[in-house]
């Protein structure tokens, strides 16, 4: 039986958004104390649309959790990176799994302490910035 995926893959909430930012030096928009949501971030890939960098992305939770991450697809994560799962600022889960499989559309996606679980490889995910990504 062939795997029924949803036809598009569902998109990240804003909800704890608190502030966006470009942190690429050379970058106009480093300069601005906060980033447009509307303006300045390309809301399909979470990149600053001067110098399509990541931007960095502040989140807070209703019970006060707080946060700084960078967005990232499944397909670009890396075992011993970490990602905040779902509205859970606090502790940061680490990816101990992200595989191609012979499935298209179909990313092999493990979290420490979770049942692995195949994703849409373009999957955004929030991720930790001190992951491999950068330096
Ligand atoms: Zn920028």
């Amino acid at each position: 039986m062939a795997p029924r995926l949803p036809k598009r893959t569902p998109s990240l909430t804003t909800d704890m958004d608190t502030r966006y930012t470009c942190v690429s030096f050379d970058c106009p928009c480093s300069e601005l104390e906060e980033l447009d949501l509307d303006e300045h971030v390309n809301r399909s890939t979470w990149t600053c649309i001067e110098c399509n960098c990541p931007v960095s992305v502040d989140m807070a939770n209703d019970w006060g959790e707080k946060c700084t991450v960078y967005r990232y697809q499944a397909q670009q994560l890396k075992k011993r990176d970490y990602i905040y799962k779902g509205n859970n600022l606090d502790v940061a889960v680490e990816v101990t799994g992200s595989n191609a499989t012979d499935v298209e559309g179909r990313w092999y996606f493990a979290l420490a302490g979770h049942k692995f679980e195949f994703v849409e490889p373009d999957r955004y995910y929030n991720c930790l910035p001190t992951g491999h990504h950068v330096r």
